[in-house]
């Protein structure tokens, strides 16, 4: 609940500093203009990894990855290095990360933290809301906003958790 309003924040908080568009946005600009490294690796890497280099965070992509795929692993490896701004008081923060995959699984606070980031920097969470309302369907949002229908499904799923643990909270029942 803290780590989806604080990885939220952030993205939005990015968005504004920068004036990022709300569509179809380029993490790789983004990344390039908060001085991330982003590389492609070869085959040999899944998917995607990030390093340090000289102590400076470099966002490392499959080639194998498609552009689209691509875009979400590069915001995905910036809600990492953002998250290290915002909450960096765990001192258990690592800039290892492999497979998202396992995110659904057992995911940490940091994997959660990047996750929802993420979405929140590629799907901004009032334009999508007025999308829903306006009964646009998932791939229609999806094409919006250039990521996959899949992404826009588990965003949507982010959006009605979040605002159940709300609801819950406001009538005093236990949320998570
Ligand atoms: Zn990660």
């Amino acid at each position: 609940m803290l780590t989806f309003e604080a990885a939220e924040i952030a993205a939005d908080s990015l968005r504004r500093d920068m004036e990022i568009p709300i569509q179809a946005i380029d993490p790789f600009q983004i990344a390039q203009k908060l001085n991330i490294g982003v590389a492609l690796s070869g085959p040999e890497e899944v998917s995607y990894t990030l390093k340090l280099h000289d102590r400076y965070p470099c966002i490392v992509v499959s080639e194998k990855l498609t552009p689209v795929e691509r875009r979400l692993m590069v915001s995905h490896g910036l809600g990492h290095v953002k998250e290290r701004e915002v909450t960096d008081f765990s001192h258990r923060y690592s800039f290892e990360c492999h497979s998202p995959d396992r995110i659904e699984k057992g995911q940490s606070v940091h994997e959660y933290f990047a996750h929802v980031f993420s979405m929140a920097l590629l799907m901004p969470r009032w334009q999508f809301n007025l999308m829903v309302e306006k009964g646009m369907k998932t791939q229609e949002i999806a094409d919006f906003f250039g990521v996959r229908r899949v992404d826009a499904l588990y965003r949507k799923r982010l959006i009605e958790n979040f605002n159940k643990t709300l609801l819950s909270k406001t009538l005093g029942i236990d949320g998570e």
